[in-house]
């Protein structure tokens, strides 16, 4: 039996206005090469200066993780050759990150929790763009100097479910703290995997891979399964040794396998050295006070609505996975929603006809406030839960969201006043006098029919409760 240990590195591109040691822009869409300035592209005599809002967004993410925030830290130069990166290096943080040693709490699929640890959070520069053409290559250094936090994991995680789980957790996590729009498909989240296997029982960690730059959940599940059977298979067959080397792979998405990139660099083939061109980074009282305005993390929203709104905890768990799904939760709360009946109007109703539809909460056609107003209707019992879906289907295609107006325009309103629903049932007992005697003499089993004649003739909007309450106290 095998045990698999694996460590993440994750790369989260920070939301500044501006790069990490000057003024340019970080905006995406510009023509390429105009977002920079002698700084970025690295030309003698420019000097780098950092910039304090990605300092704030690193302790920010630091504070919500129990880390230790360094009040100083130091910038380090990684040495590389690419094209991208004009200045031949990297500005790193190797020794003195400005975050260390924190932890994450993720969510198991039995509903426990466990404890990952954090090794470091450090800020650092990112490169340019390559773009190779037939037989030209282009380079644009409109993202070079972009901010980075790359937060490193402890080993801690066991099982690709758990990585997954992890990654998901800080994707939501710096999401609510608006350090970054992570968004995956453009890059803005993206990490590094490192695998290894060891025979169970084993204190000595195995050789691990470090599986590259994966931009999707599913790709992280499937590189992890394709490597923890790769590093298996040749423990089994004897040939570890040579198959299993530390290095840097790729996962082939089209192929569906990991393959080799290079041979692992040792810290010294990057020569790294203190930069001497930057002074140790020391946060300020006014940047403290400013990295510690948080908002409630999902774990704390998690147990809020679970002991003082009573809701499941599976329900809470999927409610506060996105900060999108939670703040949408809670305006319907404010609108006077019940929560009970909200997490189920959110969860089924309303993520059911998105995902029909192909939207999610943010290009949700009814708003939180409209769809809140309409539960808050149910449970006063102004409309009925099947007008309450009429409602919705009716406002998922139509343009008006004026719930009032739409419950009389659609005769969706529910009546409870006993004088309207007498006169129906007199109406229908009046009709039926055959069924009457037959109900008086002992054919309990009408009372349905009654009941259902009633609702008919109310077209739905009679409330259920007071036809069955006026309908006994009638043939009673
Ligand atoms: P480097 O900076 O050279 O990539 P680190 O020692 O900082 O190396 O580790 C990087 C990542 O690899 C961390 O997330 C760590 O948890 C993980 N890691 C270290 N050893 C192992 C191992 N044997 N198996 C799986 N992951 C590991
Ligand atoms: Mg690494
Ligand atoms: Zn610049």
């Amino acid at each position: 039996m095998f045990e698999t240990v694996i460590g993440l590195e994750v790369h989260v591109q920070l939301n500044t206005k501006t790069k990490l040691f000057c003024s340019c822009p970080t905006s995406f869409a510009e023509h390429q090469n105009t977002n920079t300035c002698p700084t970025c592209l690295a030309l003698p005599g420019a000097l780098p200066v950092v910039n304090k809002e990605a300092a704030v967004k690193a302790m920010r993410l630091g504070y919500a993780i129990n880390a230790n925030v360094n009040h100083t830290s130091t910038f380090d130069r990684k040495s590389y050759f690419y094209p991208d990166s004009p200045s031949a290096y990297q500005i790193t943080q190797l020794t003195k990150a400005i975050v260390q040693k924190g932890e994450v709490f993720i969510d198991l699929k039995d509903g426990s929790q466990k404890r990952i640890g954090m090794t470091q959070a450090h800020l650092e520069a990112d490169a340019g763009k390559n773009m190779h053409e037939g037989n030209h290559s282009k380079v644009d250094l409109n993202r070079a100097g972009t901010p980075l936090l790359e937060i490193v994991s402890d080993p801690d995680m066991r099982s690709s479910d758990e990585a997954v789980s992890f990654l998901k957790k800080l994707h939501s996590t710096v999401r609510y703290l608006d350090i970054s729009d992570a968004n995956m498909q453009e890059g803005s989240f993206r990490c590094d995997v490192n695998v290894s296997v060891r025979p169970k029982g084993q204190e000595a960690f195995g050789t691990r891979v470090e599986i590259k730059n994966i931009n999707s959940f599913r790709f992280v599940a499937d590189a992890i399964g394709y490597e923890v059977q790769r590093q298996t298979e040749a423990y089994e067959d004897g040939v570890y040794e040579q198959e299993v080397n530390q290095e840097t792979r790729l996962w082939n998405v089209s192929e569906g396998v990991t393959k080799s990139m290079r041979g692992k660099e040792e810290a010294a083939d990057y020569r790294y050295f203190p930069d001497p061109d930057l002074r140790p980074l020391i946060v300020t009282e006014e940047m403290i006070v400013e990295a510690k305005i948080m908002p409630e993390l999902p774990d704390a929203k998690v147990k809020r609505y679970v002991e003082e709104l009573g809701i499941k905890s599976a329900d809470a768990h999927v409610i506060t996975s996105e900060k999108e799904m939670a703040y949408y939760f809670e305006e319907m709360l404010a609108q006077g929603a019940v929560p009970k009946t909200a997490v189920t109007w959110l969860t089924s109703e309303l993520l059911g006809r998105l995902n029909k539809a192909g939207l999610s909460i943010e290009t949700s056609p009814v708003d939180a406030k409209t769809l809140g107003t309409l539960v808050a209707k149910i449970s006063d019992d102004s409309i009925s839960g099947k007008a309450g879906k009429e409602l919705l289907d009716h406002m998922m295609e139509n343009e008006s969201r004026d719930v009032d107006a739409l419950i009389d325009e659609l005769g969706l309103a529910q009546v409870s006043d006993d004088g309207a629903i007498l006169d129906i049932i007199d109406e229908i007992l009046a009709a039926n006098p055959d069924k009457v005697e037959q109900y008086k003499s002992g054919k309990d089993k009408l009372f349905g029919f009654f009941v259902g004649q009633t609702m008919k003739a109310s077209k739905g909007t009679a409330n259920p409760g007071k036809v069955n309450e006026l309908l006994k106290e009638r043939l009673g």
